[in-house]
């Protein structure tokens, strides 16, 4: 029997039906609503989750949601910071009243992203593992001894919110400093601007990418730049957690050896104890689906 995987995040609501061996065998998909009503979200969520039921034949033996964060894992509510009008909002017992009968698991996008990677991904067989995605931000979980790391809330894994500049700017998330300030795409593009950039206005981290690839100096320092504050926020979680692989996902990961090449090198500057010498960092293999499968796996 399959198992429902539920993604969430701030632009697209997917739910994947998922098998014994981690394959998915049919995914629907629906843009999230840019809306002020918490129920009209939910209305896309539950037209997602029915279309992937009608492809099920209506059982399924078990239900996974991968929520963007800050999720709650005690009430089974999410807060996420992309969709503002959920606050708090009950979606555990929402997806358990529309799937009844089977259990449901909630988890945060992050921990899920890992999960699926370390289950069918480029995360195979490590044990101690983070699971990121560098794109309009920069999110992560764990997977630790082989086993998803919740944390007390179950919102362990923020690794985009690891300060790696004490004087740095302000954060989406009220602090100042976060590697998200600096190697987010929107960022790396707001530091090419200011630093004499001619990146036209709307111009993104793609357009960055294609500057950089085409050999601009600036786009390239910028993409150094980010590069270089992912690898001191990998060295501390590394050093932190005794990882032996990190698995790079989102945007950032299809940015090839334009930012795996710096941040190797600079992760080699900066993870210099001896028990670090075996980490490894790699591009996701899973794309956006990793975090269906890994919310399937986490349903059990
Ligand atoms: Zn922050």
């Amino acid at each position: 029997m399959l198992t429902l995987g539920i993604d969430i995040g701030g632009t697209k609501i997917a739910a994947g039906l998922i098998d014994h061996d981690g394959a998915l065998v049919y995914k629907a998909t629906h843009p999230t609503p840019a809306s002020s009503r918490a129920e009209q979200v939910w209305a896309a969520v539950a037209a997602t989750i029915a279309d992937a039921l009608r492809a099920a034949d209506g059982v399924v033996r078990a239900v996974g949601i991968a929520s963007a964060g800050p999720v709650d894992l005690d009430s089974g509510t999410v807060s996420p910071i992309n969709i503002g009008c959920w606050h708090g909002f009950p979606l555990r017992d929402r997806v358990a009243a529309a799937v009844p009968g089977v259990p449901v698991r909630l988890g945060g996008d992050g921990v899920c992203m890992a999960l699926g990677e370390h289950w069918t991904g480029a995360g195979r067989g490590a044990r101690f593992l983070l699971g990121m995605v560098v794109s309009t931000g920069v999110g992560g979980g764990l997977v630790l001894d082989g086993t998803p790391y919740d944390g007390r809330t179950g919102n362990a894994g923020h690794v985009g919110h690891v300060v790696v500049d004490a004087d740095g700017d302000r954060c989406s998330c009220g602090g100042r400093g976060c590697v998200e300030t600096v190697a987010a795409g929107p960022s790396m593009v707001r530091w090419a601007r200011a630093n004499g950039g001619t990146a036209p206005t709307g111009a993104g981290a793609k357009e960055l990418a294609d500057a950089a690839a085409g050999g601009d100096a600036l786009a390239l320092a910028a993409f150094r730049g980010g590069a270089s504050a992912l690898a001191a926020m990998i060295a501390s979680v590394a050093a932190v957690c005794d990882l032996d692989l990190v698995v790079v996902g989102g945007g950032g990961a299809m940015s090839g050896p334009l930012l795996f090449d710096p941040l190797r090198a600079a992760l080699a500057d900066y993870a210099r104890l001896d028990f670090l010498a075996g980490l490894r960092v790699v591009p996701a293999e899973l794309g956006g689906e990793a975090g269906m499968g890994g919310a399937a796996q986490l349903a059990g």
